[in-house]
């Protein structure tokens, strides 16, 4: 999961890395009344940020200053709303303005290919960062860092050290070195970067910018509910989560039901290829139900496939193992039950292939209850296309 800019400086700042203060604001009025408390305490040159979890914000015009509450407004208005790389701008940061008199680049992040923590200093931080790296990848020191031993101030001086920092900046670049480094282990992130990092007029070393990757493996021994953002989940996936259920959303027409991620996987080529045929029909989810092909867990599945409005056909591919294929027909037969009685009769054609465990029982109980609208195939590339040419034949009806 990515921060916002300011959520990601709200961390730092527990953590005792220094930020320039400021607030977020939704609407131009709130961006001006935190500008127009700025200039109550004296400083009436802010800075206003969009909010949007992508880089590159100042040349795209998402970071601009204004000298009073009244421009702070205007600039605000400008700002909200606007599209950074395909992300609409729904707050702005309003900062106070800093005097910035160097701009370094600071990160930590794992380094997967050399399995190990890594630290990227440079003295030639902002916004040119990327064609830095492109044009001379030897200004921007990468040291290793040890999980074991971590960051303390004496690694922090050789890392900024190693970047090329001036003698000036480095006591303080130091600290907030190491204090960021406390951020990224204890907060589980896998990336935290600055950039720029400033080295302001009155000698200050600060953060003036931020980006935050947390690791959701962690998600369970860390408090992140505050860091939720509601416009960036998809509203199926937001459900279908809350159900415990392993949903992604796709964009094609086809619903998948399987169980195993791995089954599933292939699954989704095989529609993709299948449907090829049909005029490009593709898998419209990912959606694993795990091994225990209950009624209620059936339901719910079928429920949340059928929920996305795009979906035509539905196809639950199952491999019976520990839960064998019985299991999960008499989950089928009562799910269909369950959601007729609830007012959401399935409609949609489809497509059911049971192999593996009791795989003859679990056909002859889906057989047997001859409901409509189902159908089974005896192999996964048959159910495949058999699933693509139903999704293709409802939308030419549509
Ligand atoms: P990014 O373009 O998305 O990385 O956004 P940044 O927060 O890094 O801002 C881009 C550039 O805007 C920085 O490199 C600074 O030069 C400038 N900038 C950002 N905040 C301030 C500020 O408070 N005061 C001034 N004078 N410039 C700023
Ligand atoms: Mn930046």
């Amino acid at each position: 999961m990515d921060l916002f800019e300011y959520q990601a400086k709200e961390l730092f700042a527990e953590y005792g890395v220094l930020i320039q203060r400021g607030g977020v604001a939704s609407t131009a009025a709130e961006a001006e009344a935190i500008a127009a408390d700025f200039a109550a305490n004296g400083s009436p040159q802010v800075v206003i940020k969009a909010q949007v979890k992508t880089g590159g914000r100042g040349k795209a015009g998402g970071v601009k200053l204004a000298a009073s509450p009244a421009e702070a407004r205007a600039k605000a208005e400008a700002i909200l709303g606007m599209d950074i790389k395909g992300h609409t701008v729904h707050s702005v940061l309003v900062a106070e303005d800093v005097d910035i008199a160097e701009e370094y680049y600071l990160s930590f992040l794992i380094d997967r290919a050399e399995r190990t923590f890594l630290a990227i200093c440079s003295v030639e931080g902002g916004v040119e960062i990327e064609e830095v790296a492109r044009t001379k990848p030897e200004a921007l020191a990468r040291i290793p860092v040890s999980p074991l031993a971590g960051v303390d101030r004496a690694t922090a001086l050789e890392i900024v050290r190693a970047g090329g920092l001036p003698e000036h900046a480095q006591a303080g670049a130091a600290e907030l070195a190491e204090r960021l480094w406390a951020v990224f282990t204890d907060e589980d992130a896998t990336l935290v970067e600055v950039n720029p990092l400033v080295y302001t007029g009155e000698g200050r070393v600060l953060a003036l910018d931020a980006k935050v990757t947390l690791d959701d493996n962690a998600a369970f021994r860390q408090d992140w509910a505050a860091f939720a953002d509601p416009t960036a989940v998809d509203p199926i996936e937001a459900r279908a989560k809350a159900k415990h259920l392993n949903y992604v959303k796709l964009d094609g027409s086809v619903g998948i039901i399987g169980n195993g991620a791995g089954l599933v996987m292939s699954t989704l080529d095989v529609v993709a290829y299948a449907g090829e045929e049909f005029g490009g029909v593709r898998p419209a989810n990912f959606l694993d139900i795990g091994g225990g092909a209950s009624a209620e867990v059936m339901a719910n599945g079928l429920d949340i496939v059928l929920s996305d409005p795009h979906v035509r056909s539905v196809f639950v591919n199952v491999f019976g193992g520990i839960t064998a294929c019985d299991a999960v027909a008499n989950g089928i037969v009562s799910a269909m039950a369950l959601l007729a009685e609830r007012g959401d009769a399935v409609t949609h054609p489809i497509v059911v292939r049971l192999d593996g465990n009791k795989a003859v029982e679990g056909r002859a109980i889906l057989a047997a209850a001859a409901l409509p609208g189902i159908e089974q195939v005896g192999t996964m590339d048959d159910a495949a296309r058999r699933a693509a040419e139903l999704a293709a034949a409802a939308a030419n009806g549509a």
